[in-house]
């Protein structure tokens, strides 16, 4: 058996999505074998990203700095906002490289049985950027789930009376599909199909 800060740290890798306890325990082991080199470079990474982490008060990505290099990017159209439930969902979708516009991150998506409520979400900030003007486009972007529907119906009306167009990706996202989880080839195909919201 291991030492107890083997065994913490073990366990505390073991919480990251995606890693079990077994593949958290073969990360140790490697680091472990590495730690001259690899280790080394996760601490340093790790602490860097810690010492800057901040959430984009404009769309509320989370980036080393505020706004995000996505809002201050000048050659980002800042037309069009695609909307999306998590940060995971812009980093996938941004990973496409297919949407030139910007983002908005609602921080969830609205959910009566987790009791989210629209006020939990940020959708008045989202309505505040557009209200700003010089937005042509809102992308709905949200999961192909019941909830991410429901969310994106609830925006769509919201919007209804200003003058900018609505869309949403094509269906052809798996039912149930979380956009995260999706290939790149996915969600460039479902975004270039984006179609208005009916
Ligand atoms: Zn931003």
């Amino acid at each position: 058996m291991a030492s107890q800060e083997i065994e913490n740290l073990a366990s505390a890798l073991a919480r990251l999505p995606g890693l079990g306890p077994r593949s958290a325990r073969r990360a140790v082991l490697w680091l472990v074998k590495h730690r001259e080199t690899a280790l080394k470079q996760v601490l340093h990474a790790l602490g860097a990203v810690q010492d800057k982490l901040v959430e984009c008060h404009t769309c509320g990505n989370v980036d080393t700095q505020n706004p995000c290099s996505i809002c201050a990017d000048p050659k980002r159209d800042a037309k069009s906002i695609c909307v999306v439930e998590d940060v995971a969902d812009l980093w996938a979708l941004d990973r496409a490289r297919l949407f030139t516009g910007k983002y908005h991150v609602l921080g969830g998506r609205l959910s009566a049985l987790d009791g989210v409520r629209p006020e939990d979400l940020a959708i008045d900030s989202l309505l505040g950027r557009v209200e700003e003007g010089g937005v042509d486009e809102v992308v709905l972007a949200m999961n192909a789930t019941l909830e991410g529907q429901t969310t994106a119906h609830y925006i769509a009306e919201r919007l209804e009376k200003r003058p900018v167009r609505i869309t949403q990706l094509a269906h052809g996202l798996p039912v149930g599909g979380e956009l995260d989880y999706l290939d790149e080839g996915t969600l460039a195909q479902a975004l270039r199909a984006r179609r208005p919201l009916s």
